[in-house]
C-alpha cells in the first residue's frame, strides 16, 4: 500500500512536494482553493518577471541609438499587448504543472483545505460540497497573501496591492508606493517604465533595507536617475480619495503626497487562517507562521509545513525546496534544509544577486571580514554590453579566508550570483574563487576580480588599491 501524502496549496512549495513524493512512490493529492502555481505563477515571480522583460524590451528600443541602430518614428508600448503576453506566459506554465501532475498520477481537488485531524484533510469547494482525505502524512503549503493595512480603502484600481497592480489594468500618472522592499522597488521600474511618475515611501532609513549596503546604494542611484522619488524614514498615516480620482496621503514627516493610484507593499499575512491548526494542536509563531525545523517537521508526527507559511526565506526556490525535503522526509527520507547559500535575485534595474551575509551582518554578528569589490565598468563585456553600472562584492571571513557573501548589482547579476552560492555551499575561500578561471569577456569576470580584491590583487583597477593590502 503505497504512503498516501496530502499537500494543501500548489504553489512551488506545495507542486513541486507532490511531484516529488510521486517520484518516490506515494499516493499523492493536493488541495488547491486558486490555481496552481500559487503566488509564484499567477501573481509574483513570473508575470513580474515577464512584465520586466516588456519594459526591458522598451528600454533597449528608447537607447537604440546608443547601439548605432536607427529606429524611424516613435517608441511606443501596447498596454493590452503587455498584458496578454504576460497572461500568456503565465497561462502555458500552468499548463506545465497541470500535464506534470496528470503525467505522475498526482489527483488535484479544488478547494478549500483544512486539518479536521491528525490524519484527515477536509477540502470544502466553493459550491459547499467536502471531502474528506484520509492521509498517512500532510504537508501544508498555503503560502501568503499582501499585507493590509486597516483603513486604506483598497479598491483594486486606486488604491491597490500587488495582486492588483500585476494586473496592470491601467498606467497612472503618479503612482506613490509604499514600501521600497524588493516588491515596491520591482514595481516602481516597472511603472516608471511606462511612463508613471513614481513616489516611494519607506519606513526605514534606506530602500531594500534588508540588502548589502553598497548594493541598497546602488539601486537609491538608479532611482534617482530614473526619475523615481525616494523618501524615507516615513510612513502613510492616511490615505484620502478626493474629487477626480486623485488620492491626497499624508505621512508621518507631515509631507503630504498626491497621487492617481497608489500601490501599498509593505509585507506580507501568512495563509494559516482557514486551517484550524489549532484543532489540530500545530505550534505557531507570533506571526502565525507555522513551526518546524530544518526537517520541516511541524510539532506534529506526520505533518509538514514548507514555503512562505513556513515564515523563513520568503521566496519560491526555498518553497520549492522546502518541498522536496518535507516530500523525501515525509516519506522515510533524512533531508535537512540549509539557508546559508539560498540566493536571492531582485529584479531592478539593474538586479541585484546575492547570497550569504552581508557585509552589516557580519558587522553585527561580531564577524572580522575582509571585502573584495570590483566595479562593472572596470569589465570590457559590460562596455560591449553597454551595461557599465554595478557593482560584485565578495565578503570573506578575515581568519579563515572562507566565502561568506557574493553581493551582486548589475545587469545579470540574478544568475552570476549562484557562483558565489556553490563556492558558499562547498566552504570555498576567496583565493579559490579568484583563482578560478572565468571566462573572457563575460561578466563573470568581476566576480574572479572582486575575489582577487578580497587581497589587493584584483587586475584591472588602479594601482593604489592593489597596494592596499
Ligand atoms: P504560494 O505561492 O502563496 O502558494 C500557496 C497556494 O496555496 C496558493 O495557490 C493558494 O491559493 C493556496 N491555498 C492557500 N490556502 C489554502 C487552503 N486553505 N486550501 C487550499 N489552498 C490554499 N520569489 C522569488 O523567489 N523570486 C521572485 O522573483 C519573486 N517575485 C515575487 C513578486 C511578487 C509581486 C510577489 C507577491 C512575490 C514574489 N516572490 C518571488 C515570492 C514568491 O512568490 C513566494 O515566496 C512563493 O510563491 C511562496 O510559495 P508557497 O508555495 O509557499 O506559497
Amino acid at each position: 500500500m503505497p504512503t498516501r501524502l496530502t499537500i494543501i496549496g500548489a504553489g512551488p512549495g506545495g507542486y513541486v512536494a507532490a511531484i516529488r513524493a510521486a517520484q518516490m512512490g506515494a499516493q499523492v493529492t493536493v488541495v488547491e482553493e486558486n490555481e496552481v502555481g500559487g503566488t509564484c505563477l499567477n501573481r509574483g515571480c513570473i508575470p513580474t518577471k515577464t512584465l520586466i522583460a516588456s519594459t526591458e524590451a522598451l528600454e533597449h528600443a528608447r537607447n537604440a541609438a546608443e547601439f548605432g541602430i536607427e529606429l524611424t518614428g516613435e517608441v511606443r508600448y501596447n498596454l493590452n499587448k503587455i498584458r496578454e503576453r504576460k497572461d500568456r506566459v503565465v497561462e502555458l506554465q500552468i499548463k506545465g504543472i497541470r500535464a506534470l501532475f496528470k503525467s505522475r498520477g498526482i489527483t488535484l481537488i479544488s478547494g478549500k483545505g483544512s486539518l479536521l485531524s491528525e490524519d484527515v484533510v477536509r477540502s470544502v469547494q466553493t459550491d459547499g460540497a467536502t471531502q474528506d482525505i484520509r492521509s498517512d502524512r500532510i504537508i501544508i503549503a498555503t503560502g501568503s497573501r499582501p499585507a493590509r493595512v486597516a483603513g486604506f480603502p483598497f479598491d483594486g484600481e486606486t488604491v491597490m496591492t500587488s495582486d492588483d497592480a500585476v494586473q496592470l489594468k491601467s498606467v497612472p500618472k503618479h503612482l506613490l508606493i509604499i514600501g521600497a522592499g524588493v516588491i515596491g522597488c520591482e514595481f516602481a521600474f516597472i511603472y516608471r517604465s511606462l511612463g508613471s511618475a513614481v513616489t516611494l515611501v519607506e519606513l526605514l532609513p534606506r530602500a531594500l533595507s534588508t540588502e548589502d549596503e553598497d548594493m541598497s546604494g546602488i539601486i537609491e542611484r538608479e532611482l534617482k536617475k530614473a526619475k523615481i522619488a525616494l523618501i524615507t524614514s516615513a510612513s502613510v498615516v492616511t490615505i484620502v480619495k478626493t474629487a477626480g480620482g486623485v488620492m491626497t496621503t499624508s505621512l508621518s514627516s507631515g509631507q503630504e503626497v498626491k497621487a492617481d493610484a497608489v500601490l501599498v507593499s509593505i509585507g506580507r499575512s501568512l495563509n494559516t487562517e482557514h486551517l484550524r491548526l489549532e484543532d489540530a494542536g500545530l505550534a505557531a509563531g507570533s506571526r502565525g507562521e507555522i513551526t518546524v525545523n530544518e526537517k520541516m517537521e511541524t510539532s506534529i508526527p506526520g505533518i509538514y509545513a514548507v514555503g512562505d507559511v513556513t515564515g523563513k526565506m520568503m521566496l519560491a526556490h526555498v518553497a520549492s525546496h522546502q518541498g522536496i525535503v518535507a516530500a523525501e522526509n515525509a516519506l522515510g527520507g533524512d533531508e535537512h534544509m540549509n539557508y546559508a547559500s539560498v540566493p536571492a535575485g531582485i529584479f531592478t534595474r539593474p538586479e541585484i544577486g546575492s547570497v550569504g551575509l552581508r557585509e552589516h551582518q557580519a558587522r553585527e554578528q561580531g564577524i572580522a571580514v575582509s571585502v573584495g569589490r570590483f566595479p562593472y565598468r572596470a569589465l570590457g563585456k559590460a562596455h560591449a554590453a553597454g551595461e557599465i553600472t554595478g557593482l560584485f562584492k565578495v565578503i570573506a571571513d578575515a581568519a579563515t579566508d572562507r566565502v561568506l557573501g557574493v553581493h551582486i548589482c548589475g545587469a545579470r547579476a540574478s544568475d552570476l550570483v549562484h557562483e558565489g552560492a556553490l563556492a558558499i555551499r562547498l566552504g570555498a575561500t576567496a583565493r579559490q574563487l579568484g583563482d578560478m578561471v572565468h571566462a573572457h569577456p563575460t561578466f563573470a569576470e568581476g566576480i574572479g576580480e572582486a575575489a582577487e580584491d578580497v587581497f589587493g590583487r584584483a587586475i584591472h583597477v588602479p594601482g593604489e588599491r592593489r597596494e592596499r593590502r
